[in-house]
Order: C-alpha cells, then structure tokens, then sequence
C-alpha cells in the first residue's frame, strides 16, 4: 500500500547571499517544530547544484561544518519534514531534485494538494515513473513536461493545474521560485537580509538570522527572486482566503506572526475565550507543554485561577529514542510528560490543552495527574471539537480515529475520566482571528472544506 502523503513541513529559501546554505540551515532549525523526520538543503552557485539530506533533526542531518561548507552558491532552498510513524523513507526526503530539459530544478513543498493523485495516476498511465510517495513529485513532472517556454513559464503552468493547499520554495540553477496557493492555506513569509531575499515558513525563522520582515508572500502570488532583483506575478486570481486556522492553534511558534497576526497574542484570545464559555472553580491551571502553555496563560488571566507549572516535558527525545524491550506502560506519553508531584497534590486541577485528536495523550495524562495527587481534574481545550480530517496537509487521521467524530462531549468526558470537559465553540474560535474567522479554513472543525475534495476522497478510496 502507498505511503500517504504527509506534508506538513518548513520550507525555506534564500537567493542572492553568500551564506545562502548557513541561512537555510539556521532557519531550518528555527522551524524543527514543523517537521522532524528529516532535512534537505540544496544550494546552487549559478553552475553547480549541491545537495545533502537525510532522516532525522536539522542538527542530526547537518551534524558537521564542513557539510554546510560543501553548499556552494548564493542560492539555497531547505526543507523540515514532519514526522509521523510509518512515513521514514528517504524517497521522501526533501527539497527534491531532478534534471530537465531547462535545468536543474529542486523544490519544497508544505500543504497537501487534493488532485495529486489524478496528475500521478494520469502520469503513470502516460509512462512516468515516480521516486517518493510525495504529493510533490508530481508538480515536478508537470513542469518537467510543460510546453511552455522556459522554466519559469513552465512552472507558471504547473501551479495551474494543482489544485489544494501549496507552499513552495523552487530553485533553478539561478532563480528562487516561491508560490502560495490561491487560498494561502498556509503561511509563507518574505525578509531580507543584506542585499538578498529570504521566503520562510514562519517569521520566527527570519528572527533567528537577523532578516527584516517585509510582508507575506499573497495567496496566488509567485515570486521570482535572482541576482536582478525580486519580481513578483500573480499568477491565480483568489476566490478567497482560506488560512489553516490550525497553525494559531498547535502548529505555528507563538513568537512567529502568520496570517497577519501574532500567535501568541491570537493563541493568548483563545484561552481568555476558553475561560469564558468554560468557567470553573479550581486552584491551579497547567499546560501541556509546550503547545498549549499560551493558550492556558489567556486561561489563567481571564479567569484569576494562579497557572503553574504541573507536567514537565522532555525536549531531547528525537527520532532515534530506543523503545524499551520491555514495554512500560503508557511509555509514549510518559517519557515526554512527567507530572510535578508538589504542585499536583489535593489541588483541583484545570489541564488546558490545545486540541484532542485521538485522545490518547488526555486519557494517559489524567490517569497520571490523578496518580501525582491531583484531587479534581478538569480539562479545557483551546479549539472545538475535531470531527472531519483534514486534506490540506495536518496530520488528521481518518473520520473513525478523530475521537470527536463517534463521541459527545459527555462521552468523551467519562472516557477520559476527568471531572468536568469543555471545548471551545467555533464562533470562539472564530472571534479570536482576524475578521471574526472570515477567510479562515475551519474545515476540521466544521466540515467546510473551501476546495473541492471529491478527488482526495477518490484518493482515499484508491488506498
Ligand atoms: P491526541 O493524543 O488526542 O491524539 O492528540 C492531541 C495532542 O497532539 C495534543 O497535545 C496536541 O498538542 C497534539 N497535536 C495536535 N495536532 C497535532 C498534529 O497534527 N501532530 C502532532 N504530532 N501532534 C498534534
Ligand atoms: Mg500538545
């Protein structure tokens, strides 16, 4: 059976600096937390292309100077893949990097397209052969096969005929590509830095490496960045914003601005939100680090109940944590939470965490907070429930594991065994973005998918 497709990376590209490569590694390093499976970088010197990937954190991958050293040019794309079990394959390790007609071409990809297995299929019947599982290699076919004329104009014609959720960074021997997809699904983030340009993820990569933050790059919007300068073309007329209200959620770093907002600040509205629709007499809030540690601060303030730090995690587990041989029970959660016994013991307890997919993190926590002393425990989550999966690039599992799609909320509260269970509202949710939630995506939440997905459905049915 085929791998899915699991795209839900960093992406990052840097033209016109002699450290493009160093660039590129340093931000790939400020967006880890989009992606954990592996890293690329590709850099090009205007000749030469130059390559080195691999499984694993930037820091593992890119574990040597002179690796970075070796990454001529003034050109340089890099890419985070996210991790999930089952997809560690280094086919789909990005940038990917193939030959044509008109050159070299590499490209990163973050976001789900919902036609890529049409084009696959379509391609295959036609003799192609493929290399990854991704749903990225196929834009690369399509370019590769373009008749247009020249590489930008056949990559023109390629963004034409994808359809879903699409950031990308393509570079050519002397061009820096990036493109948003018509909706902006996704965030994608313009700096510059000295006399160069830098496209990231999130701004917090721009951050780390000192580049001033000009704007975002607009949905529909391709840029052309080479030693002349940037030029920028829209190259889809938009029918409408659709930003992955998930990224304010869980995916994006709160000291990252997507979207136009901060995350903090936004993630900050959904707790004081929370605390509002969901009141309740207890002593202590904690998080659950660190994805929800913002949204439960919004909690402890709107509400007057003093946050503490309960659950301690580890941050230095990696890929390459060796299971125990003997199995200990509830190890996956337990060796990246250990519950603070000091400041659990007879308190009554408000958990806030940000999201509940399958449940199994809540279910494992509460029995551990429980076993710390805690005397009540309450949980509060930042976003509504989760019914439908997602086709634009989160990693939602199917209808039948999102724990919200066969469970009430009364359901769910006795499953996890936990004294009282709220969630926030989608008008909630909604009111702490911009536009009261106008031009969001809140399809996983709401069953809105704003681009067709009857052909990722066909998709699903194929598997
Ligand atoms: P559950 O244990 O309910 O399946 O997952 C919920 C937990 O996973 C929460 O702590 C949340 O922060 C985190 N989470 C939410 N979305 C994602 C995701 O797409 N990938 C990963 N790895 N974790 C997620
Ligand atoms: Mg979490």
């Amino acid at each position: 059976m085929e791998d899915k497709p699991r795209e839900f990376c960093g992406i990052i590209g840097v033209c016109n600096h002699d450290a493009a490569a160093e660039i590129a590694y340093l931000g790939l390093y400020a967006l880890q937390h989009r992606g954990q499976e592996s890293a690329g970088i590709v850099s090009s010197d205007g000749t030469r292309i130059y390559e080195h990937n691999g499984l694993g954190l930037v820091n593992d991958v890119f574990n040597d100077r002179a690796v970075i050293e070796k990454l001529k040019g003034r050109l340089a794309i890099g890419h985070n893949r996210y991790s999930t079990t089952g997809s560690n394959d280094i086919h789909n390790v990005q940038p990917l990097l193939v030959n044509t007609k008109d050159g070299p071409i590499a490209l990163g990809h973050n976001g789900n397209l919902v036609n890529s297995r049409a084009i696959h299929d379509m391609l295959q019947e036609e003799g192609a052969i493929f290399r990854s599982t991704t749903d990225s290699e196929p834009i690369l076919h399509l370019i590769a096969r373009s008749k247009a004329d020249g590489l930008v104009a056949k990559i023109r014609d390629a963004l034409s005929r994808i359809k879903g959720a699409y950031s990308l960074v393509i570079m050519t021997r002397d061009k820096l590509i990036a493109a948003r997809d018509p909706k902006g699904f996704k965030p994608l983030a313009l700096g510059k830095l000295d006399d160069g340009y830098v496209v990231a993820s999130e701004t917090c990569a721009l951050d780390l490496i000192g580049a001033d933050y000009i704007r975002d790059v607009d949905p529909g919007e391709m840029l052309i960045i080479d030693e002349n300068g940037l030029t920028s073309e829209s190259f889809a007329a938009s029918t409408g914003k659709a930003h992955c209200i998930f990224e304010f959620i869980y995916f994006s770093r709160p000291d990252s601005r997507i979207f136009g907002d901060c995350v903090d600040k936004t993630r900050r509205k959904l707790g004081k939100r929370l605390a509002m629709e969901h009141p309740v007499d207890a002593d202590i809030v904690i998080s659950v680090p660190d994805s929800s540690n913002t949204a439960a601060l919004g909690f402890a303030n709107e509400s007057g109940i003093r946050f503490e730090l309960g659950l301690i995690r580890n941050h230095y587990i990696g890929r390459t944590f060796i299971q125990p041989l003997q199995k200990i029970r509830h190890f996956n959660v337990k060796v990246k939470f250990n519950p603070v016994a000091g400041v659990l013991k007879d308190q009554r307890v408000v958990v806030v965490e940000d999201s509940i997919v399958r449940g199994t993190t809540l279910k494992v926590l509460t029995q551990l907070l429980r076993k710390a002393g805690a005397r009540e425990v309450h949980v509060r989550v930042s976003s509504p429930p989760i019914k439908h999966p997602c086709f634009y690039g989160m990693d939602f599992p199917t209808r039948e594991e999102l724990i919200a799609t066969s469970m009430s909320v009364e359901e769910i509260r006795r499953h996890l065994d936990v004294d009282s269970l709220g969630y926030l509202s989608v008008e909630g949710l909604c009111s702490a973005v911009s536009r009261k939630g106008d031009g969001y995506c809140t399809a996983c939440f709401s069953g809105k998918y704003p681009v067709s997905i009857r052909e990722a459905f066909r998709k699903t049915q194929h598997e």
